[in-house]
């Protein structure tokens, strides 16, 4: 596995693979890699002759006073769990390789509508810097296939859809969410919970399962389940941003709707949990 800190480089490795025909996935991640993560680069290793894995804190989609700072950076452990999967290029940029202008200045890449609802609505401009990191990455690696998690269902879907509507040459895929053994969908943010804040946290999961259940059995009172779920959450000791059903393009349930799924954030201490599941 190359390591590269240098786009030159990075240019110069992926030419030296697309003269020789071999095709590329991308696996988009900001480390601290869990079974999830390792999970994307598996579904990549069995597309594509190339896998590039990017490693990259994005400072565009943290807010001012949010987890930047504290996001845990252990980039020693990530090789090697990364070596054994047959990675061919780890890309580490640093923040002002990929941004050398004052953030205020660059180029953005907005997707409307679908990045100012669910998350976007409680972190305004994080998926505009989610899109245009994703934007930077795929003009810097020219992937044939990248790879996402539906863990984070919306940000898998707002990407696509820049995809569609910018003409980009690249299939994004989406892989099914990995879990703790008790429900918890894993996540580098699971960390920042304490012993009994972990134990508490797998209500998130069961209570998405419990709307789930409910809808399949025929409720279609979509705003009073939403608002139950929040009560469960406020119960179960979270303090929720928000429960929601909606379907595949993010609009809320109707009784037409098709291929529902049921998305919630809500925060455990320190911890902003978030998880989806579909009702199927
Ligand atoms: P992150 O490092 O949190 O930006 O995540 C990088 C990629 O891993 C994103 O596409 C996430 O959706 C995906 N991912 C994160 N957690 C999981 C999980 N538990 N299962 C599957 N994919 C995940």
């Amino acid at each position: 596995m190359r390591e590269i800190k240098q786009i030159r480089e990075l240019k110069a490795t992926i030419g030296g693979w697309r003269a020789r025909g071999e095709s590329i996935g991308l696996v988009p991640t900001m480390g601290n890699l869990h079974d999830g993560h390792l999970s994307l680069v598996r579904e990549a290793a069995n597309r594509v002759n190339r896998i590039v894995v990017s490693i990259f804190v994005n400072p565009l989609q943290f807010a001012p006073g949010t987890d930047y700072d504290q996001y845990p950076r252990t980039l020693k452990d990530d090789c090697a769990l990364l070596e054994p999967l047959g990675v061919d290029l780890l890309f580490i940029p640093d923040a002002v390789l990929m941004y050398p202008k004052p953030l205020a200045d660059l180029t953005k890449v907005v997707v409307p509508d679908w990045s100012t609802t669910l998350c976007g609505e409680f972190r305004p401009g994080h998926f505009e810097g989610v899109t245009t990191v994703v934007a930077k990455l795929f003009n810097l690696v020219h992937p044939d296939v990248a790879i996402f998690g539906e863990k984070d269902f919306q940000q898998l879907r707002i990407i696509q859809r820049m995809v569609e509507d910018l003409n980009m040459p690249v299939q994004v895929i989406g892989c099914p969410t990995l879990r703790e053994t008790d429900g918890l969908a894993m996540s580098s943010r699971n960390q920042y919970l304490s012993d009994e804040l972990r134990s508490k946290a797998a209500a998130l999961f069961r209570i998405l399962e419990e709307i789930k259940s409910g809808v399949m059995q025929g409720d279609t009172n979509f705003a009073g389940i939403e608002a139950d779920g929040m009560k469960s959450l406020k119960k179960a000791g979270f303090r929720p941003d928000y429960v929601s059903i909606r379907d595949q393009d993010l609009q809320a349930a109707t009784l037409d709707s098709k291929h529902l799924r049921v998305f919630a954030a809500a925060w455990m201490g320190k911890a902003r949990l978030i998880d989806n599941i579909a009702i199927r």
